[in-house]
């Protein structure tokens, strides 16, 4: 059921190359994180999401410190060693200070476009709206200029449905893996979400739709296994999700910025566009890198491990986040204060030999099986 996932995110490239063809769409590659993908559908691009690669790391070594994550270190590494090829231009976010120091490295480097969707950190939401007003006439204008496409507001209200219809799908895979735990392999799940951060929206949407309908056929495996909910930006290296199959746990919720906090996104209202932008920038899912005291993470979480059922949340540490490790202390104790079993996990994107997370992931499990 899973191998064309599987397929696309063995070949990232070919893939790529492929549907840029067929499309007639430049490529715009996409940082983290929560870029409006609709605005580049809306103007006539392929937008690919890079949440970073296992290159092992040489020359981005010259510009990035190593203290940097290896999310930026490695998706630098894929432009300096001119595996990037195919993208014309990048869109970044102001997430984290690394990404805003990226993009400048890139502008000083890289002769290709580059655009910033910055994200105001302000109370309120007419602040929000006031900042954000201007960053999406900015961004528009210089998405324009790189396809040589204007949005309209038929492009807009397109885009709007596309991309809220994937999210709608991977939400639905993410409540069948919820409600019938160990029916997903854990590695097949986050294939099936990677697979969309390369492929066009209606090509990914046309995969997903016969794999929940055939999933919505068939019933969870019995038996009692561990149930875990992770917690990070990036759940990548996928290979480790092999390891937690052959643990006989079973992953059945997520809190990662390009997990369940970027499918939980609601369509994108475009009718007023900077209004419907600064929703999808702030809500429903809070982040460690959106400063929105409305939206706290602590109860959050609570509530989602209380709702999801699971006996523990492991915590999915890219090295060296500073947005997710500066949460991290406060949220564990909060968990921990709760009654809920808590363990985290660190993890760069490049390594190779995982025996060390093994034991750890090993380890947590026991915990929540004794
Ligand atoms: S992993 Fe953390 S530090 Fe790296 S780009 Fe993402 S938010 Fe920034």
């Amino acid at each position: 059921m899973f191998e064309p996932f599987h397929e696309v995110v063995s070949n990232v490239t070919q893939n790529i190359l492929k549907h840029e063809k067929e499309t007639g769409r430049p490529v715009i590659g996409v940082m983290p994180a929560y870029f409006p993908m609709e605005l580049i559908y809306a103007a006539g691009g392929y937008p690919v999401q890079l949440w970073g690669n296992n290159l092992p790391l040489e020359k981005s070594d010259a510009y990035l410190q190593a203290y940097c994550c290896s999310v930026a270190r490695s998706v630098l590494e894929l432009e300096l060693i001119g595996g990037a090829k195919m993208v014309k231009a990048y869109a970044f976010t102001s997430l984290c200070d690394t990404l805003i120091n990226l993009r400048e490295i890139y502008r000083r480097l890289f002769p290709k476009p580059t655009l910033e969707l910055s994200i105001p950190i302000t109370r309120t939401v007419k602040a929000r709206e006031a900042y954000l007003e201007s960053v999406v006439e900015s961004v528009i204008g210089g998405l324009e200029k790189i396809t040589g496409q204007k949005i309209t507001p038929d492009s807009l209200m397109e885009a709007a449905h596309l991309c809220g219809r994937t999210r709608a799908l991977q939400r639905n895979l993410y409540k069948i893996r919820l409600e019938k735990p160990g029916l997903i392999g854990n590695h097949d799940f986050y294939t099936a979400i990677k697979a969309g951060f390369f492929l066009p929206a209606n090509k990914y949407c046309a995969m997903l739709e016969p794999l929940l309908a055939r999933l919505e056929n068939r019933s969870a495996p019995n038996g009692k296994r561990p149930k875990i909910l992770l917690s990070g930006m990036v759940f990548d290296p996928i290979a480790v999700y092999k390891i937690i199959d052959e643990l006989g746990a079973d992953i059945v919720d997520d809190d990662f910025a390009n997990g369940w906090r970027a499918a939980s996104k609601e369509m994108l209202q475009v009718e007023n566009l900077v209004e419907g932008v600064t929703e999808f920038l702030f809500n429903p899912a809070p982040c460690c890198c959106i400063y929105n005291p409305d939206n706290d993470r602590h109860p959050y979480l609570v509530n989602k491990v209380k709702k999801s059922g699971v006996d523990g949340v492991l915590f999915w540490y890219i090295k060296f986040c500073e947005p997710d490790a500066f949460d991290r202390p406060q949220l564990m104790k909060r968990l921990k204060d709760e009654g809920i079993p808590t363990g985290f996990i660190d993890i760069e994107l490049s390594m190779t030999n995982f025996d060390a997370v093994k034991t750890r992931i090993n380890a947590f499990c026991e915990i929540l099986e004794g």
